[in-house]
């Protein structure tokens, strides 16, 4: 008996129209059985905020392929516990192809990536995939289907606990290698724009670019700047053990006031 087709969860933050999210279909349908259900507008730096103050508007837009008016994390939560939209629990959650690089602290602000980690948090294996955003998304399909079937084929359901959480990033240029990388520390520009509303009402733009900046070997920012595909396996675990000491020295009762 041959086995089930895996079931395969699509989702993104640059909303169910993008093209990152089409390509990405695509690359799933290569693999299994397809379900898409993302952001109806774009949620880009939503990073893992759920909606629990309003209420979440649903449309289907083909049969497989619907959209939430909320964020990532909504989508995937809503995905695997309300029952009409998945037939079983999936095999894989797949997010993106986000239209910009998720690399060093973007790791923190992403919405792709949440809506892979919000998967990972419910022991589901998943990847978050990221690309410029002038990049042909199509040419990637390959790729991400290889990276996929080789996830499905590795990872098992005795991972149910400790569900792997990948973070792929694709170079600018076609590439020959992937490399396996740590998150580095790359920043966006610290800058602040004041202007004025027309009714004369002063308000902020904040971000920027990226930092230039000397990325350390091994990161994922250098390797994608070596032209090379960053794959970064991502931790669910929160605690620092680097600063347990201090933790442990501001918790005790010392120096007298
Ligand atoms: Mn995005």
């Amino acid at each position: 008996m041959s086995e089930p087709r895996p079931l395969i969860l699509v989702t993104n933050d640059d909303g169910v129209q993008a093209s990152g999210i089409q390509a990405l279909r695509n690359a799933a349908l290569e693999l299994g059985d397809v379900v898409v259900v993302a952001p109806t507008q774009e949620q880009s730096a939503r990073s893992h905020a759920i909606t629990i103050d309003r209420p979440l508007r649903h449309i289907v837009h083909q049969t497989d392929v619907h959209s939430i008016d909320g964020t990532p994390a909504d989508c995937v939560y809503l995905a695997l516990f309300e029952r009409r939209f998945l037939p079983r629990r999936p095999d894989l959650v797949l997010s993106g192809i986000n239209h910009g690089p998720n690399l060093g602290t973007s790791v923190f602000y992403s919405g792709t990536i949440a809506g892979a980690r919000e998967a990972a948090m419910r022991g589901i294996p998943a990847i978050a995939f990221s690309a410029f955003s002038d990049t042909d998304f199509s040419a990637l399909t390959p790729h991400i289907a290889r990276i996929a079937r080789r996830l499905l084929q590795v990872s098992s359901p005795r991972d149910a606990d400790s569900a792997v959480l990948l973070n792929v990033n694709f170079p600018k240029q076609p590439f020959s290698q992937v490399h396996v990388t740590r998150v580095g520390r790359q920043v966006y520009e610290e800058r602040v724009i004041p202007r004025f509303d027309p009714n004369g009402r002063e308000y902020f733009w904040i971000g920027g670019r990226v930092t230039e900046g000397v990325e350390r070997e091994g990161t994922d920012a250098h390797a994608v700047s070596l032209g090379y595909a960053s794959v970064t396996p991502l931790s669910l675990e929160a605690t620092s053990a680097e600063h347990w000491t201090i933790a442990a020295q501001v918790s005790l009762e010392g120096d007298k006031p």
